[in-house]
């Protein structure tokens, strides 16, 4: 297949690309370097399976030659990053995420969506299933994220039963691992980059919401197996194993053996108390589930960050 990855030069679209080429596949990665870095898809300059296009996917555009399949990863994705871009990141989702499904129609391409559990808002029920509509403040800190994605949903879901263009959306959970910017702000970003530094770790509120964190290799696995299904979707990819951030605090403490401990600073408002992907659709359609647990997984992303922020490190 030749594809198309918008947001390729991102932490998952990065990963995205190797999966793909790694497998035989042609690709197109499109981005305008807004989160993303270059540095990510450094390695692939030089593959005879990969082209680059710098380009700002809400600036119409065409790929010349074959398109078999766009898989729309761009948009500002870290609370912190979004937070600084709100009308980026709806237009991103809005008229970026219609550009890329213009392109599908026009090259009888399938179109692939990478939504978010945060269409879920702050769910109130638990696990989350897909079939639940989620609990979202349309005005909120997080709305311009959450509108987004779930206005990018609606359009592509439009766009299928309108023009028959083939879909695959899927809702992410937290994922982490390697080519995440220590400066995004996620959690496990500022928890790995502060325990290397020797600092104590920021525990937005009293600690006890909780994220179910996924490892990017096995969220990426999720991806080719929903691109190669037939099912349109939303379909959760995410890692079930469920941890408070207390207890994420704790682990990273432990094997970075960081003794500065934890400093509590407050929460941001609508923050979700907690989230924890239901994955039975995955394995049922998908025959897909998660298999690093998060301490093989953060022991793989540990080095990653003490390079990129210029530590020394042996993991204990
Ligand atoms: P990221 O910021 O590393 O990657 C996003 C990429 O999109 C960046 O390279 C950025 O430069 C690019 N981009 C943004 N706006 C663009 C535009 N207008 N034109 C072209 N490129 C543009 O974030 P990520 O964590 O890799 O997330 C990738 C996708 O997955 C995002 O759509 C995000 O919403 C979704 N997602 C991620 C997670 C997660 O835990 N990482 C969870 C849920 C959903
Ligand atoms: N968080 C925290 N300390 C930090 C950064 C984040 O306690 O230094 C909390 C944040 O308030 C949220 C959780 O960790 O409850 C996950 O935050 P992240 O930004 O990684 O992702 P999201 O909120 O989008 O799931």
């Amino acid at each position: 297949m030749r594809v198309v990855v918008a947001g390729g030069a991102g932490f998952l679209g990065s990963h995205l690309c190797d999966a793909l080429i790694a497998r035989g596949d042609q690709v197109v990665c499109v981005d305008n370097f807004v989160t993303g870095s270059a540095d990510n898809v450094a390695h692939l300059r030089d593959n005879s399976s990969f082209d680059f296009l710098e380009h700002d996917i809400t600036e119409q555009f065409d790929v010349p030659g074959q398109v078999d399949a766009v898989m729309n990863l761009a948009s500002p994705a870290s609370p912190k990053d979004y937070y600084a871009l709100p009308i980026e990141t709806l237009d991103v989702g809005s008229i970026g995420t219609r550009n890329l499904l213009e392109l599908c129609r026009i090259h009888d391409a399938i179109f692939f969506m990478a939504s978010t559990s945060e269409v879920y808002g702050d769910p109130a029920i638990h696990p989350q299933t897909e079939d639940y509509w989620g609990n979202v403040n349309p005005i909120g800190q997080r709305s311009m994220y959450d509108e987004a994605k779930r206005f990018s949903e609606a359009l592509t879901f439009a766009y299928h039963r309108t023009h028959g263009v083939p879909i695959r959306v899927v809702r992410i959970f937290n994922t982490y691992g390697p080519r995440m910017q220590p400066d995004d702000g996620r959690v496990v970003s500022n928890f790995i980059t502060q325990a290397l530094r020797g600092e104590s770790l920021t525990i937005y509120g009293d600690g006890a919401q909780t994220r179910s964190f996924c490892f990017v290799e096995d969220e990426v696995s999720g991806f080719l197996a929903l691109l190669d299904s037939d099912e349109t979707g939303p379909i959760n990819i995410g890692n079930p194993g469920e941890f408070t951030m207390l207890e994420l605090a704790d682990l990273v403490n432990e094997l970075t053996g960081n003794e500065a401990g934890i400093a509590f600073e407050a929460l941001p408002s609508d923050d979700p108390k907690q989230r924890q992907p239901d994955i039975a659709l995955a394995t049922s359609k998908l025959g897909w589930s998660p298999q690093i647990k998060l301490r093989e997984g953060l022991e793989r992303t540990i080095p990653f960050f003490a390079d990129a922020i210029g530590v020394e490190h042996a993991l204990r």
